[in-house]
């Protein structure tokens, strides 16, 4: 049975990225010498450096095989490195010391609804079991997480951890050091840029490394831990024309020619069109402030100084609702105690976007409405009645009385741009619980497994935040350590 599985027009895609197929797939040359064509032969190869590629490269390790882990970019790290670095997991011990109630079915049945019931829910299953287990896991590796949880917007629970390093990059310096402790040998600037079957099976990639073309020999499997696509507008805009000109929150790195080149090989393209954007720069704007990370910290606002949507609403309604606005664009606003409540990247990107023109502050609410060319009396009006929600607990808008926990009334008051951003491309390879890819046969590709945003079918239509690092870790861990006991040699 398959669940809201799109078998994706593969060559309307890659067509539309103006990739012939011979480049992304070439059979395997005849071998010869003591590796044949292949310049090095390893047991496992990882592609791709973020948190699944790094958890599956360790997970692999950890199970007694040799990685080798290519990344094409100079630095490892990912959209992971830059993310905000909330992680979703059901917590006893954190959840229970703030009285928060939850369960793995309650995880799974939130994930699952916000998705419009279109992921897989064999793999929703396995990601709200294993993201505990995984965040066990990381600890075990030494990473620390602060001693409470919140719920970030879009994530619709309290439930997401806050890493004691800022942003993702205690995952990034974590999972780096238990990898190369474990010996997993890790490149970079190393493109991955076709994979190589016999008979069926992957049995290597072929990558640009300097000028030259390198041919790895995995013999056990490849596992494709690449990110997603948002970087790739035309990949992008054949996906979902509405996001035509958007710019995206992730990496440069995230351009989906790895999962164009599985998809060549014969895996399965899932759920393509459902891409998530989040508040970021507006068209033609570069600078990205986050005012609106804590659901509990801040307000939109439209151009009428007008709050319009609850800013709890799911990720893909709000992005449809910003998008109907006449510029396309709202505004985040807090008070200073809920920047001071950011990480100190955030805060960072706050004062640079004040230098940039893309945040403002003001000490008074109506000089900040000066500042954004919005109608003063509707602003301080909306925050006024904002507040009196956050009192009686009871909001015009529907925001939850469970986030309607502080009052905007700290200055200087903060504003930055809310327009949408690509953010989170939630279609990819169709995978199955052990993370092996599968073809439009929904049978295993020998030899290839995938973990991470590559993937499609984990979240539906629309992802829950902090499910991204989940889904990864969580994903990537499984997708190593079956590509380690494959009994391919
Ligand atoms: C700004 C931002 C904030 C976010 N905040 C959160 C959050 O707080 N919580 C959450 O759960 N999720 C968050 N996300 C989503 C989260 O970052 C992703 O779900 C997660 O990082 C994906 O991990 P990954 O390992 O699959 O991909 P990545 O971390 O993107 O890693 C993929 C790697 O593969 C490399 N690669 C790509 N192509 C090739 C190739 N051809 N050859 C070799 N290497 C290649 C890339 O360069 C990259 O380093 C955020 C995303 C962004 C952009």
């Amino acid at each position: 049975m398959t669940y809201g599985v799109v078998d994706f027009d593969r060559r309307r895609l890659i067509a539309a990225c103006g990739l012939a197929t011979s480049a992304l797939l070439r059979p395997a040359r005849a071998l010869g010498g003591i590796f044949g064509k292949w310049d090095e032969a390893v047991d496992v190869i990882v592609v791709g450096s973020g948190a699944a590629g790094l958890a599956a490269a360790v997970s692999a390790a950890q199970n007694g095989v040799q990685v080798l882990l290519l990344e094409k970019m100079p630095d490892i790290g990912g959209d992971t490195l830059i993310s905000g670095g909330f992680y979703g997991a059901v917590d006893p011990v954190r959840q229970g010391a703030q009285g928060i109630d939850d369960s793995e079915e309650l995880f799974f049945e939130q994930t699952f609804r916000n998705g419009d019931e279109k992921a897989d829910p064999r793999l929703v299953r396995v990601l709200v079991k294993e993201a505990g287990r995984s965040l066990a896991w990381l600890e075990s590796l030494g990473m620390k997480f602060q001693l409470t949880v919140i719920e970030i917007y879009g994530a619709h629970w309290p439930r997401c951890h806050k890493p004691i390093l800022p942003a993702g990059s205690g995952y990034i310096q974590t999972l780096s050091a238990a990898a190369i402790q474990k010996g997993v040998d890790i490149r970079t600037a190393v493109k991955v840029t076709r994979l190589e079957l016999e008979k069926g099976r992957l049995i290597g990639v072929c990558a640009e490394v300097d000028e030259k073309i390198c041919f790895y020999r995995a013999r056990k499997g490849v596992v494709i831990a690449t990110g997603g696509f948002g970087q790739n507008r035309q990949l992008v805009e054949a996906s979902d024309p509405l996001l035509r000109g958007l710019t995206s929150t992730s990496a440069p790195g995230a351009t989906g020619e790895v999962m164009l080149a599985a998809a060549q090989a014969g895996v399965l393209l899932r759920d393509m069109q459902y891409i998530q954007c989040l508040p970021g720069c507006p068209a033609g704007r570069k600078h990205r402030v986050r005012l609106h990370n804590d659901v509990a910290r801040f307000i939109l606002v439209d151009e009428q100084g007008k709050r319009f949507v609850r800013e709890d609403e799911r990720r893909d309604v709000l992005c449809r609702k910003v998008l109907a606005l006449p510029r396309k664009y709202a505004y985040s606003i807090v008070d200073n105690d809920g920047l001071e409540s950011y990480n100190i990247l955030i805060q960072k990107e706050a004062w640079q976007g004040i230098e940039s023109g893309d945040a403002w502050k003001a000490d008074t609410l109506e000089e900040l409405a000066a500042k954004i060319d919005v109608p003063a009396e509707a602003l301080a009006a909306s925050v006024k009645a904002y507040n009196q929600a956050v009192e009686s607990k009871n909001d015009a808008f529907g925001k939850s009385s469970r986030e309607l926990r502080f009052k905007i009334q700290t200055p200087p008051f903060w504003a930055c741009y809310a327009g949408m951003s690509v953010h989170y491309t939630m279609g990819g390879l169709a995978i199955n619980e052990k993370a092996q890819c599968l073809n439009a046969e929904n049978h295993p590709v020998e030899g290839l497994w995938a973990a991470g945003e590559v993937t499609g079918g984990v979240h539906g239509a629309n992802r829950l935040g902090a499910n991204g690092l989940a889904d990864a870790i969580s994903f990537g861990r499984i997708a190593g350590r079956e590509a380690a006991s494959s009994q391919n040699n």
